[in-house]
């Protein structure tokens, strides 16, 4: 089965306003396709990470404390299977903090009041994520459809299964459909 990419995650609390942030933010490089070809099958620390940030406090003030903001920031990685260590952790997340804040003009590492890292190890532990990933099974042309788990157990008439890895898909608004499925499925069976 394939799996989805692993999250490498940043939550920052940060003294100061970011004036060249926006509520959501892409940073990527000029290699998108050889970036994407190759960094979720390695064992290395990408040195030139590509990462989304999200600054809620620039919509929603109550987000963060007076004068502050609260950054999140994701950078896609390697699931456990190629890159099982992740020890260099703290080095990733200064790679990125520091190539934000020269893409920012804004001292991240010296404005920082709060920092929390979570790394593929650590959200597999928290949530039990297969190998990290963190958005489960694939959606590959052979993982879609009637090719994906089905919301119902094929061999006991009273089992259901709802969630990412099973139909329709991964996501929020997927999720919240699959619950719907499984209701309408446990309905048909017991309503009679
Ligand atoms: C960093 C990150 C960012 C994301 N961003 C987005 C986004 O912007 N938009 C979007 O739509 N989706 C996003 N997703 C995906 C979305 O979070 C998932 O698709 C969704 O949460 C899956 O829901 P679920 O109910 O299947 O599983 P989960 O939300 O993982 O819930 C499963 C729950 O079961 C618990 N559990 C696991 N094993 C056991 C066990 N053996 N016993 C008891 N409890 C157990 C877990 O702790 C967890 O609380 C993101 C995911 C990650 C990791």
């Amino acid at each position: 089965m394939e799996w989805t990419l692993s999250p490498f995650t940043i939550y920052l609390g940060v003294k100061g306003k970011c004036e060249n942030l926006h509520h959501h933010n892409y940073f990527l490089g000029n290699n998108f396709k050889e970036y994407a070809d190759t960094i979720f099958k390695t064992s290395v620390n990408p040195q030139k990470p590509y990462y989304y940030v999200n600054v809620s406090s620039k919509s929603n003030t109550s987000c963060a404390p007076e004068g502050c903001e609260n950054i999140f920031i994701l950078c896609p990685v390697p699931d456990l299977r190629y890159k099982p260590n992740w020890n260099d952790s703290q080095q990733l997340a200064d790679n990125i903090i520091s190539d934000l804040s020269s893409r920012i003009n804004f001292d991240l590492h010296k404005n920082t009041l709060t920092k929390t890292i979570m790394n593929p190890v650590d959200w597999q532990n928290s949530f039990n994520l297969y190998r990290g990933s963190g958005l489960g099974l694939a959606h590959g042309l052979n993982q879609i459809g009637g090719f994906r788990p089905k919301n119902k157990d094929e061999e006991f008439s009273n089992l259901y299964y709802v969630g990412a890895s099973t139909i329709p898909g991964t996501g929020l608004p997927m999720v919240v459909i699959s619950s719907k499925l499984v209701l309408e499925r446990i309905l048909l069976d017991f309503q009679k």
